[in-house]
Protein backbone atom coordinates (compact mmCIF):
# COMPACT_ATOMS: atom_id res chain seq x y z
CA UNK A 1 0.00 0.00 0.00
CA UNK A 2 1.64 3.54 -0.76
CA UNK A 3 0.47 6.16 1.57
CA UNK A 4 0.58 9.73 1.11
CA UNK A 5 0.32 12.06 3.50
CA UNK A 6 -0.28 16.22 2.02
CA UNK A 7 1.21 19.28 4.58
CA UNK A 8 3.81 18.05 7.07
CA UNK A 9 2.62 20.56 9.99
CA UNK A 10 1.94 18.89 13.58
CA UNK A 11 -0.49 16.54 12.29
CA UNK A 12 0.83 15.63 8.79
CA UNK A 13 4.23 15.38 9.71
CA UNK A 14 3.48 13.05 13.14
CA UNK A 15 1.24 10.94 11.20
CA UNK A 16 3.68 10.38 8.28
CA UNK A 17 6.73 9.72 10.72
CA UNK A 18 3.83 7.44 12.89
CA UNK A 19 2.31 5.00 9.67
CA UNK A 20 6.37 5.12 8.88
CA UNK A 21 7.13 3.67 12.02
CA UNK A 22 4.81 0.62 12.14
CA UNK A 23 5.97 -0.39 8.81
CA UNK A 24 4.13 1.24 5.74
CA UNK A 25 5.80 3.34 3.41
CA UNK A 26 4.63 6.58 3.36
CA UNK A 27 5.72 9.63 1.15
CA UNK A 28 4.85 13.22 2.98
CA UNK A 29 4.14 16.42 0.39
CA UNK A 30 4.42 19.38 1.27
CA UNK A 31 4.81 22.68 -0.78
CA UNK A 32 8.08 24.51 1.33
CA UNK A 33 10.82 23.65 -0.16
CA UNK A 34 12.81 24.20 2.69
CA UNK A 35 10.91 22.09 4.75
CA UNK A 36 11.57 19.17 2.60
CA UNK A 37 15.10 19.88 2.56
CA UNK A 38 15.20 19.79 6.55
CA UNK A 39 13.35 16.69 6.95
CA UNK A 40 15.17 14.72 4.22
CA UNK A 41 18.17 15.52 6.27
CA UNK A 42 16.20 13.72 9.22
CA UNK A 43 15.58 17.04 10.80
CA UNK A 44 12.07 18.32 11.96
CA UNK A 45 11.05 21.92 10.88
CA UNK A 46 8.67 21.57 14.05
CA UNK A 47 9.24 21.04 17.96
CA UNK A 48 7.64 17.90 18.88
CA UNK A 49 9.37 15.36 21.51
CA UNK A 50 10.62 12.14 19.72
CA UNK A 51 9.78 13.15 16.21
CA UNK A 52 13.28 13.85 14.74
CA UNK A 53 14.19 10.41 15.74
CA UNK A 54 11.08 8.97 14.03
CA UNK A 55 12.15 10.68 10.92
CA UNK A 56 15.36 9.47 11.35
CA UNK A 57 14.97 5.74 11.58
CA UNK A 58 12.12 5.58 8.88
CA UNK A 59 13.86 7.71 6.57
CA UNK A 60 17.00 5.54 6.64
CA UNK A 61 15.08 2.30 6.58
CA UNK A 62 13.42 3.71 3.30
CA UNK A 63 9.91 3.35 4.68
CA UNK A 64 9.72 7.41 4.63
CA UNK A 65 10.33 10.32 2.37
CA UNK A 66 9.97 13.84 1.96
CA UNK A 67 8.88 15.98 -1.80
CA UNK A 68 7.19 18.69 -3.31
CA UNK A 69 7.20 16.57 -6.33
CA UNK A 70 3.38 15.83 -5.30
CA UNK A 71 2.92 15.07 -9.06
CA UNK A 72 4.96 11.85 -8.88
CA UNK A 73 3.38 11.46 -5.30
CA UNK A 74 -0.19 11.28 -5.94
CA UNK A 75 0.18 9.97 -9.51
CA UNK A 76 0.24 5.90 -7.73
CA UNK A 77 -0.52 6.41 -4.27
CA UNK A 78 -3.68 3.90 -2.82
CA UNK A 79 -4.64 6.60 0.29
CA UNK A 80 -4.11 10.00 -0.12
CA UNK A 81 -4.15 11.95 3.22
CA UNK A 82 -5.06 15.15 3.75
CA UNK A 83 -3.41 17.16 6.48
CA UNK A 84 -2.94 20.87 5.73
CA UNK A 85 -4.27 23.46 8.07
CA UNK A 86 -7.69 25.02 7.74
CA UNK A 87 -6.96 28.50 9.60
CA UNK A 88 -9.95 30.80 10.51
CA UNK A 89 -11.25 33.21 8.29
CA UNK A 90 -12.34 36.99 9.55
CA UNK A 91 -15.82 35.76 10.15
CA UNK A 92 -14.86 32.66 12.36
CA UNK A 93 -15.43 30.43 9.57
CA UNK A 94 -12.64 27.86 8.78
CA UNK A 95 -10.51 28.62 5.57
CA UNK A 96 -10.83 25.36 3.51
CA UNK A 97 -8.91 26.66 0.42
CA UNK A 98 -5.55 24.23 1.08
CA UNK A 99 -7.74 21.55 1.10
CA UNK A 100 -9.17 22.25 -1.86
CA UNK A 101 -6.08 23.06 -3.12
CA UNK A 102 -4.52 19.94 -2.59
CA UNK A 103 -7.85 18.16 -3.75
CA UNK A 104 -7.60 20.32 -7.29
CA UNK A 105 -3.39 18.42 -7.48
CA UNK A 106 -4.74 15.11 -6.53
CA UNK A 107 -7.63 14.79 -9.18
CA UNK A 108 -4.89 16.70 -11.59
CA UNK A 109 -2.69 13.90 -10.97
CA UNK A 110 -3.97 10.55 -9.69
CA UNK A 111 -3.79 7.90 -12.50
CA UNK A 112 -5.33 4.73 -10.07
CA UNK A 113 -8.21 4.01 -8.08
CA UNK A 114 -7.74 5.54 -4.62
CA UNK A 115 -8.47 6.61 -0.94
CA UNK A 116 -8.60 10.20 0.01
CA UNK A 117 -8.52 10.62 4.25
CA UNK A 118 -9.36 14.01 5.30
CA UNK A 119 -7.08 14.08 8.69
CA UNK A 120 -7.73 17.87 8.79
CA UNK A 121 -9.98 19.86 11.20
CA UNK A 122 -12.91 20.19 8.50
CA UNK A 123 -16.92 21.91 8.96
CA UNK A 124 -19.56 18.72 8.95
CA UNK A 125 -20.31 18.19 4.95
CA UNK A 126 -16.90 19.28 3.88
CA UNK A 127 -16.05 15.39 2.97
CA UNK A 128 -19.09 15.15 0.60
CA UNK A 129 -18.43 18.38 -0.99
CA UNK A 130 -14.20 17.20 -1.58
CA UNK A 131 -15.18 13.70 -3.07
CA UNK A 132 -18.14 15.96 -5.12
CA UNK A 133 -14.88 17.90 -6.32
CA UNK A 134 -13.01 14.99 -6.93
CA UNK A 135 -14.77 12.83 -9.02
CA UNK A 136 -16.13 15.66 -10.91
CA UNK A 137 -12.33 16.94 -11.42
CA UNK A 138 -10.62 13.77 -11.74
CA UNK A 139 -8.25 13.90 -14.95
CA UNK A 140 -8.13 10.24 -15.46
CA UNK A 141 -11.21 7.89 -15.48
CA UNK A 142 -10.48 6.44 -11.45
CA UNK A 143 -12.68 6.04 -9.00
CA UNK A 144 -12.06 8.66 -5.87
CA UNK A 145 -13.53 7.71 -2.89
CA UNK A 146 -13.41 9.70 0.18
CA UNK A 147 -13.01 9.09 3.96
CA UNK A 148 -12.92 11.79 7.51
CA UNK A 149 -9.83 10.98 9.39
CA UNK A 150 -9.80 13.54 12.12
CA UNK A 151 -6.88 14.09 14.02
CA UNK A 152 -6.39 14.06 18.07
CA UNK A 153 -2.97 14.64 19.08
CA UNK A 154 -1.91 17.41 20.81
CA UNK A 155 1.11 19.48 20.34
CA UNK A 156 3.79 18.18 22.72
CA UNK A 157 2.91 14.58 23.07
CA UNK A 158 2.18 14.39 19.38
CA UNK A 159 3.95 11.02 19.14
CA UNK A 160 2.76 8.89 21.38
CA UNK A 161 -0.64 10.34 21.22
CA UNK A 162 -0.84 9.16 17.32
CA UNK A 163 1.42 5.88 18.30
CA UNK A 164 -0.96 4.58 21.98
CA UNK A 165 -4.06 7.03 20.52
CA UNK A 166 -7.45 6.28 23.14
CA UNK A 167 -9.45 5.69 19.27
CA UNK A 168 -8.89 6.51 15.98
CA UNK A 169 -12.25 7.61 14.64
CA UNK A 170 -13.19 6.66 10.76
CA UNK A 171 -16.18 7.85 9.03
CA UNK A 172 -17.42 6.26 5.95
CA UNK A 173 -19.98 5.76 3.34
CA UNK A 174 -18.64 2.64 1.90
CA UNK A 175 -17.49 -1.06 3.24
CA UNK A 176 -14.65 -0.08 0.95
CA UNK A 177 -13.54 3.06 2.23
CA UNK A 178 -13.56 1.43 6.00
CA UNK A 179 -11.52 -1.77 4.82
CA UNK A 180 -8.80 0.19 3.61
CA UNK A 181 -8.67 2.58 6.56
CA UNK A 182 -8.85 -0.85 9.00
CA UNK A 183 -6.05 -2.04 7.13
CA UNK A 184 -4.15 1.15 7.74
CA UNK A 185 -4.39 1.29 11.39
CA UNK A 186 -4.70 -2.74 12.00
CA UNK A 187 -1.25 -2.11 13.11
CA UNK A 188 -1.89 0.39 15.43
CA UNK A 189 -4.17 -1.94 17.53
CA UNK A 190 -6.26 0.42 18.99
CA UNK A 191 -9.70 0.68 19.60
CA UNK A 192 -11.40 2.03 16.16
CA UNK A 193 -14.79 4.02 16.32
CA UNK A 194 -16.84 3.69 12.60
CA UNK A 195 -19.51 6.55 11.66
CA UNK A 196 -20.74 7.99 9.28
CA UNK A 197 -18.59 10.69 7.59
CA UNK A 198 -20.42 13.82 9.29
CA UNK A 199 -20.61 12.13 12.97
CA UNK A 200 -17.00 12.43 12.46
CA UNK A 201 -16.43 15.87 11.48
CA UNK A 202 -18.75 16.48 14.09
CA UNK A 203 -16.83 14.30 16.81
CA UNK A 204 -13.82 16.11 16.32
CA UNK A 205 -15.74 19.59 16.82
CA UNK A 206 -17.54 18.58 19.75
CA UNK A 207 -14.37 16.83 21.24
CA UNK A 208 -11.77 19.92 20.82
CA UNK A 209 -14.98 22.52 21.54
CA UNK A 210 -15.75 20.32 25.12
CA UNK A 211 -12.42 20.74 26.46
CA UNK A 212 -12.54 24.49 25.54
CA UNK A 213 -15.59 25.24 26.96
CA UNK A 214 -13.89 23.22 30.42
CA UNK A 215 -11.54 25.51 30.69
CA UNK A 216 -13.31 28.48 30.48
CA UNK A 217 -15.72 27.26 32.81
CA UNK A 218 -12.48 26.43 35.49
CA UNK A 219 -11.83 30.13 34.42
CA UNK A 220 -15.21 31.34 35.27
CA UNK A 221 -15.11 29.86 38.63
CA UNK A 222 -11.70 30.79 39.43
CA UNK A 223 -12.88 34.84 38.33
CA UNK A 224 -15.43 33.66 41.40
CA UNK A 225 -13.00 32.26 43.81
CA UNK A 226 -11.35 35.32 43.77
CA UNK A 227 -14.42 37.43 44.59
CA UNK A 228 -15.84 34.81 47.44
CA UNK A 229 -12.11 33.86 48.88
CA UNK A 230 -11.98 29.83 47.41
CA UNK A 231 -9.05 28.47 46.11
CA UNK A 232 -9.28 27.49 42.53
CA UNK A 233 -6.77 25.03 42.80
CA UNK A 234 -8.36 23.46 45.84
CA UNK A 235 -11.91 23.65 44.22
CA UNK A 236 -10.28 21.47 40.89
CA UNK A 237 -8.89 18.90 43.35
CA UNK A 238 -11.77 18.41 44.78
CA UNK A 239 -13.71 18.19 41.74
CA UNK A 240 -11.52 15.79 40.52
CA UNK A 241 -11.65 12.72 42.36
CA UNK A 242 -15.62 12.54 40.87
CA UNK A 243 -15.40 10.47 37.87
CA UNK A 244 -18.04 11.87 35.72
CA UNK A 245 -15.77 15.03 36.06
CA UNK A 246 -11.96 13.61 35.91
CA UNK A 247 -8.81 15.58 36.76
CA UNK A 248 -8.01 16.60 32.99
CA UNK A 249 -8.36 20.40 31.81
CA UNK A 250 -9.59 21.79 35.59
CA UNK A 251 -6.82 24.02 35.38
CA UNK A 252 -7.15 27.92 35.86
CA UNK A 253 -4.99 30.52 33.98
CA UNK A 254 -5.36 33.03 31.57
CA UNK A 255 -6.94 31.25 28.89
CA UNK A 256 -6.34 28.50 26.00
CA UNK A 257 -4.45 29.47 23.21
CA UNK A 258 -2.51 27.29 20.37
CA UNK A 259 -3.94 26.38 16.81
CA UNK A 260 -7.47 24.77 17.22
CA UNK A 261 -9.21 25.15 20.13
CA UNK A 262 -9.73 28.90 19.31
CA UNK A 263 -10.57 28.62 15.51
CA UNK A 264 -12.67 25.55 16.28
CA UNK A 265 -14.39 26.70 19.05
CA UNK A 266 -15.13 29.73 16.26
CA UNK A 267 -15.95 27.64 12.98
CA UNK A 268 -18.29 25.86 14.74
CA UNK A 269 -20.25 28.89 16.01
CA UNK A 270 -20.12 30.22 12.65
CA UNK A 271 -21.39 26.92 11.24
CA UNK A 272 -24.58 26.64 13.96
CA UNK A 273 -25.29 30.25 12.85
CA UNK A 274 -25.38 29.67 9.02
CA UNK A 275 -27.28 27.32 9.69
CA UNK A 276 -30.18 28.59 12.27
CA UNK A 277 -28.72 27.50 15.43
CA UNK A 278 -26.92 29.42 18.13
CA UNK A 279 -24.78 27.50 19.90
CA UNK A 280 -24.79 29.05 23.73
CA UNK A 281 -22.17 27.14 25.20
CA UNK A 282 -20.01 27.81 22.55
CA UNK A 283 -20.69 31.39 22.31
CA UNK A 284 -19.72 31.86 26.27
CA UNK A 285 -16.60 29.66 25.82
CA UNK A 286 -14.92 32.19 23.40
CA UNK A 287 -16.25 35.14 25.28
CA UNK A 288 -15.09 34.05 28.20
CA UNK A 289 -11.47 33.00 27.13
CA UNK A 290 -11.31 36.57 25.43
CA UNK A 291 -11.78 37.96 28.30
CA UNK A 292 -9.22 35.86 29.95
CA UNK A 293 -6.59 36.04 28.56
CA UNK A 294 -5.82 40.21 29.56
CA UNK A 295 -7.00 39.42 33.20
CA UNK A 296 -3.05 39.68 34.59
CA UNK A 297 -2.25 42.57 32.46
CA UNK A 298 -5.13 44.59 33.34
CA UNK A 299 -4.30 43.29 36.99
CA UNK A 300 -0.61 44.73 36.42
CA UNK A 301 -2.09 48.15 34.92
CA UNK A 302 -4.09 48.96 38.20
CA UNK A 303 -0.81 47.98 40.67
CA UNK A 304 1.27 49.98 39.00
CA UNK A 305 0.59 53.84 38.54
CA UNK A 306 1.74 53.28 34.96
CA UNK A 307 3.91 50.64 33.11
CA UNK A 308 6.30 53.06 30.83
CA UNK A 309 9.44 52.73 31.75
CA UNK A 310 9.33 49.73 33.69
CA UNK A 311 10.84 46.64 32.97
CA UNK A 312 8.76 43.30 32.40
CA UNK A 313 9.94 39.95 32.88
CA UNK A 314 8.08 37.71 30.58
CA UNK A 315 8.69 33.95 31.20
CA UNK A 316 7.39 31.68 28.17
CA UNK A 317 6.25 32.60 25.32
CA UNK A 318 4.45 29.57 23.34
CA UNK A 319 0.83 28.47 23.87
CA UNK A 320 1.47 25.78 25.78
CA UNK A 321 5.01 23.99 27.18
CA UNK A 322 6.23 21.02 24.76
CA UNK A 323 5.85 22.87 21.53
CA UNK A 324 7.26 25.92 19.73
CA UNK A 325 3.59 26.94 18.35
CA UNK A 326 2.63 30.41 18.89
CA UNK A 327 -0.42 30.61 16.90
CA UNK A 328 -2.81 32.17 19.23
CA UNK A 329 -0.71 32.45 22.43
CA UNK A 330 -1.81 34.76 24.84
CA UNK A 331 2.00 35.90 25.22
CA UNK A 332 1.39 37.82 22.13
CA UNK A 333 -1.41 40.08 22.63
CA UNK A 334 0.01 40.86 26.17
CA UNK A 335 3.44 41.31 24.94
CA UNK A 336 2.16 43.84 22.54
CA UNK A 337 -0.34 45.84 25.12
CA UNK A 338 2.97 46.14 27.40
CA UNK A 339 5.18 47.54 24.24
CA UNK A 340 2.07 49.91 23.91
CA UNK A 341 2.17 51.07 27.53
CA UNK A 342 5.61 51.95 27.19
CA UNK A 343 7.17 49.01 28.70
CA UNK A 344 10.70 47.54 28.10
CA UNK A 345 10.11 43.69 27.58
CA UNK A 346 12.98 40.82 28.01
CA UNK A 347 11.74 37.63 27.28
CA UNK A 348 12.70 34.21 27.58
CA UNK A 349 11.44 30.88 26.18
CA UNK A 350 12.92 27.55 26.23
CA UNK A 351 12.05 26.83 22.51
CA UNK A 352 9.57 29.85 21.30
CA UNK A 353 11.63 32.61 20.65
CA UNK A 354 12.93 32.26 16.98
CA UNK A 355 9.38 32.18 15.96
CA UNK A 356 8.25 35.14 18.46
CA UNK A 357 11.31 37.02 16.94
CA UNK A 358 9.69 36.68 13.84
CA UNK A 359 6.45 39.07 15.15
CA UNK A 360 8.79 40.87 17.36
CA UNK A 361 12.05 41.32 16.28
CA UNK A 362 13.62 44.02 17.37
CA UNK A 363 10.83 45.53 19.77
CA UNK A 364 11.50 43.45 22.60
CA UNK A 365 15.01 41.90 24.37
CA UNK A 366 15.73 38.22 24.03
CA UNK A 367 17.45 36.44 26.74
CA UNK A 368 18.97 32.95 26.94
CA UNK A 369 17.86 31.89 31.03
CA UNK A 370 15.22 32.76 33.09
CA UNK A 371 17.33 34.26 35.58
CA UNK A 372 18.54 36.65 33.04
CA UNK A 373 14.97 37.93 32.38
CA UNK A 374 14.19 38.59 35.69
CA UNK A 375 17.58 40.79 36.57
CA UNK A 376 16.57 44.36 37.91
CA UNK A 377 13.18 43.53 36.22
CA UNK A 378 9.81 45.88 37.98
CA UNK A 379 7.23 42.87 37.42
CA UNK A 380 7.50 39.56 35.76
CA UNK A 381 4.55 37.68 33.64
CA UNK A 382 4.57 33.97 33.54
CA UNK A 383 2.81 33.00 30.36
CA UNK A 384 4.08 29.17 30.26
CA UNK A 385 4.33 26.39 32.70
CA UNK A 386 7.47 25.20 31.26
CA UNK A 387 9.24 22.90 33.62
CA UNK A 388 12.35 25.05 33.50
CA UNK A 389 10.56 27.69 34.84
CA UNK A 390 7.55 25.95 36.93
CA UNK A 391 10.98 24.87 38.96
CA UNK A 392 12.52 28.17 39.45
CA UNK A 393 12.77 28.63 43.47
CA UNK A 394 11.16 31.73 44.35
CA UNK A 395 13.59 32.83 45.92
CA UNK A 396 15.74 33.55 42.52
CA UNK A 397 12.46 35.99 41.49
CA UNK A 398 13.14 38.31 45.43
CA UNK A 399 17.32 38.10 45.00
CA UNK A 400 17.12 39.12 41.02
CA UNK A 401 14.31 41.71 40.64
CA UNK A 402 13.93 45.09 41.54
CA UNK A 403 11.05 44.50 43.00
CA UNK A 404 9.79 41.03 42.50
CA UNK A 405 6.02 41.07 41.42
CA UNK A 406 5.17 38.11 39.76
CA UNK A 407 1.70 38.16 37.79
CA UNK A 408 1.35 33.92 37.48
CA UNK A 409 -1.13 33.22 34.37
CA UNK A 410 -0.18 29.42 34.78
CA UNK A 411 -0.52 29.39 39.00
CA UNK A 412 2.93 27.44 39.00
CA UNK A 413 3.44 27.97 41.98
CA UNK A 414 2.04 26.63 45.58
CA UNK A 415 0.11 29.50 47.45
CA UNK A 416 1.73 28.04 50.73
CA UNK A 417 5.30 28.37 49.14
CA UNK A 418 4.34 32.08 47.84
CA UNK A 419 3.35 32.90 51.72
CA UNK A 420 6.88 31.95 52.76
CA UNK A 421 8.74 34.01 50.65
CA UNK A 422 9.52 37.66 49.73
CA UNK A 423 7.56 38.15 46.57
CA UNK A 424 4.31 39.77 45.87
CA UNK A 425 2.37 36.97 44.28
CA UNK A 426 -0.67 37.15 41.52
CA UNK A 427 -1.87 34.44 39.92
CA UNK A 428 -5.67 33.60 38.68
CA UNK A 429 -8.30 32.24 41.31
CA UNK A 430 -6.41 32.78 44.29
CA UNK A 431 -5.81 35.10 46.79
CA UNK A 432 -2.92 37.41 46.10
CA UNK A 433 -0.04 37.27 48.20
CA UNK A 434 1.06 40.56 48.63
P1 LIG B 1 0.35 23.32 9.99
O1 LIG B 1 0.03 24.70 9.62
O2 LIG B 1 1.35 23.02 11.06
O3 LIG B 1 0.82 22.52 8.69
C1 LIG B 1 0.22 22.61 7.44
C2 LIG B 1 1.26 22.22 6.38
O4 LIG B 1 0.60 22.05 5.14
C3 LIG B 1 2.34 23.27 6.17
O5 LIG B 1 3.62 22.67 6.26
C4 LIG B 1 2.08 23.77 4.73
O6 LIG B 1 3.27 24.16 4.04
C5 LIG B 1 1.47 22.53 4.11
N1 LIG B 1 0.69 22.73 2.87
C6 LIG B 1 -0.11 23.77 2.53
N2 LIG B 1 -0.62 23.56 1.29
C7 LIG B 1 -0.14 22.38 0.86
C8 LIG B 1 -0.30 21.61 -0.34
N3 LIG B 1 -1.06 22.03 -1.35
N4 LIG B 1 0.36 20.43 -0.43
C9 LIG B 1 1.14 19.99 0.57
N5 LIG B 1 1.35 20.67 1.72
C10 LIG B 1 0.71 21.84 1.85
O7 LIG B 1 -1.04 22.63 10.36
P2 LIG B 1 -1.37 21.63 11.57
O8 LIG B 1 -1.27 22.30 12.88
O9 LIG B 1 -0.63 20.35 11.33
O10 LIG B 1 -2.94 21.40 11.31
C11 LIG B 1 -3.40 20.72 10.16
C12 LIG B 1 -4.87 20.38 10.36
O11 LIG B 1 -5.02 19.44 11.44
C13 LIG B 1 -5.76 21.56 10.73
O12 LIG B 1 -7.02 21.38 10.14
C14 LIG B 1 -5.89 21.46 12.24
O13 LIG B 1 -7.09 22.02 12.72
C15 LIG B 1 -5.89 19.95 12.44
N6 LIG B 1 -5.40 19.51 13.74
C16 LIG B 1 -4.30 20.12 14.30
C17 LIG B 1 -3.82 19.67 15.51
C18 LIG B 1 -2.65 20.35 16.17
O14 LIG B 1 -2.41 20.11 17.34
N7 LIG B 1 -1.89 21.17 15.46
C19 LIG B 1 -4.45 18.61 16.18
C20 LIG B 1 -5.54 18.00 15.58
C21 LIG B 1 -6.01 18.46 14.35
Amino acid sequence: MKIVVAGTGYVGLVTGACHSEVGHYVTCVDIDQSKVEKMKKGISPIYEPGLDELLKKNHDAGRLDFTVDYKSAYKDADVVFIGVGTPEREDGSANLDYVFNVCAQIAENVEKDCLVVVKSTVPIGTNDKVEEFLQENAKNNVHIEVASNPEFLAQGTAVVDTLYAKRIVIGVESTNAENVLREVYERYNQPIVVTNRRSAEMIKYASNDFLALKISFMNEIANFCEIVGADVEDVAKGMSFDPRIGDKFLKAGIGYGGSCFPKDTKALHWLANDNGYELKTIKATIEVNQNQKYKLFRLAKQRFETLKGLKVAVLGLTFKPGTDDLREAPSIPNVRRLLDEGAEVVAYDPVGMDNFKRIFPSEIKYVNTPEETLKDADLAFIFTEWDEIKSLDLSVYANLMKTPIIFDGRNCYKITDTEKSQVEYHSVGRKAIL
